[in-house]
């Protein structure tokens, strides 16, 4: 059995020879995607020289006065042009373009003012060019602002905005539907009979599909039936959908017969089974239609197993797709003791916090191990990572957690 590195190699192999399609978006629709485009600067920034600082502007000399005349006032928005000499002094407000005689600007908490006239107070030193922010001194018009292949972030669209780009282009979003199958599950907005169960699973991987941006198809529920289930399979693979999540009937129970059903559709398998926890019956595929290549995931039913699925390996290798290489990873002290008794790698929910006195994230397992307890997955916040040839853990000892 393929342990989880192999797995998530093979997964990632795969999406990488995905096209990336790209696409015209509104700017407040970027953020999220990935650019598919260098965002170049189309002025200077600044566009021109000005005040940093509320103050006065002055032309700087050797042996400044400490005393001028304000001569007028610039606001941001609002420029006029003087000419000052070592006497006179312009009042200025943050954003104020400065005019082309001065070159320093003394701020108003270092002056005194009466009248017309502005004092520098005592001791206060200054420095030529000082509160001056130059045009140009952040990006010069013509250069790359942002490089293609950078994720849109509320950190960095505002310069996409100050480059005038009110459409930006980005890597398409891929298309993933979700289809839930069992003879026990019902509609969500059903009361459950005495052997049904509500169709859960099919909510948290359309949440974590929305959340990472990406575009979540919802198919429904289909019963474990062979016909049924080709029907569903074979009107994906002639649908836009790129990518297909189903839950339950890839285990080795009686009816679990979507692996037959997908090689019967076309698809080949690519692996069955990880040597993980939970989640070990996960099923991998590819379709191959002409230039068209689709890739199907059969996760288990259980509902923790299905998210954990999601979360260790179709968002990193979602994520590795859109160019970005961070994956969540915390270190943390762990609180409780962990045993395990196989050589599988463990995926155990964890309730995490940080600590700001020790500058340590501290990590306790949530309780249960049941694959199927929602309540338990509910309330963790991260998956704590026990690596195949840990057995035993003890308070204190370090782990990796991922957030979820
Ligand atoms: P399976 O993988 O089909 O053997 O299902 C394993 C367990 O997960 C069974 O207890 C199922 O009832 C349960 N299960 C399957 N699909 C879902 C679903 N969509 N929502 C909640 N539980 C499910
Ligand atoms: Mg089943």
């Amino acid at each position: 059995m393929l342990n989880y590195d192999e797995a998530f190699d093979l997964i990632v192999n795969e999406f990488l020879l995905l096209p990336r399609n790209i696409s015209e978006v509104d700017i407040l629709n970027a953020p999220g995607l990935t650019l598919a485009e260098d965002i170049y600067a189309d002025v200077d920034l600044p566009a021109f020289d000005y005040s940093g600082m509320d103050g006065f502007a002055i032309k700087y000399s050797e042996n400044n006065n400490n005393k001028w005349n304000i001569a007028g006032e610039i606001s941001a928005g609002n420029f006029k042009e003087y000419h000052l000499d070592k006497l006179s002094a312009v009042r200025i407000m943050t954003g104020g373009r400065i005019p082309s005689s001065a070159n320093t600007v003394i701020p108003v908490e270092d002056v005194i003012e009466s009248e017309h006239i502005v004092t520098l107070r005592k001791d206060i030193e200054i420095k030529q060019y000082q509160n001056i922010r130059f045009k140009g001194e952040d990006l010069k018009a013509g250069s790359i602002a942002i490089p293609s292949g950078t994720k849109v972030t509320p950190h960095n669209i505002s310069l996409a905005a100050a480059c005038g780009r009110t459409k930006l282009k980005v890597y398409q979003k891929l298309a993933i539907g979700v289809l839930a199958t069992g003879d026990e599950l019902v509609d969500i907005s059903e009361f459950p009979g005495e052997d049904k169960v509500r169709a859960s699973n099919p909510f948290s991987l359309l949440a974590s599909i929305d959340e990472i941006k990406l575009h979540p198809v919802n198919l429904g529920i289909v019963k474990d039936k062979t016909e049924l289930l080709k029907n569903a399979v074979t009107s994906f693979l002639s649908s836009d959908i790129d990518i297909l999540l189903t839950t339950g009937g890839v285990s080795v129970g009686k009816y679990d017969y979507l692996k037959d059903v997908f090689n019967e559709s076309g698809i080949e398998t690519i692996f069955w089974r990880v040597n993980i926890k939970p989640g070990k019956p996960l099923f991998f595929g590819k379709y191959i239609k002409g230039n068209k290549t689709k890739l199907v995931f059969g996760l288990p039913g259980n509902p923790v197993s299905s998210f954990v699925n999601f979360i260790v390996f179709i968002k990193p290798a979602i994520q590795k797709y859109y160019g970005d290489e961070s994956f969540d990873y915390y270190p943390a002290v762990l609180k409780s003791t962990i045993n395990k008794q196989d050589s599988k790698r463990h995926f155990v929910r964890g309730q995490m916090s940080y600590d700001p006195k020790t500058k340590n994230y501290y990590v306790n397992e949530s309780g249960s191990t049941s694959s199927g307890n929602l309540a338990g997955l509910g309330i963790s916040n991260c998956l704590i990572v026990i690596p195949e040839d840990i057995i035993n853990l003890d308070p204190g000892d370090m782990v990796e957690c991922i957030k979820i």
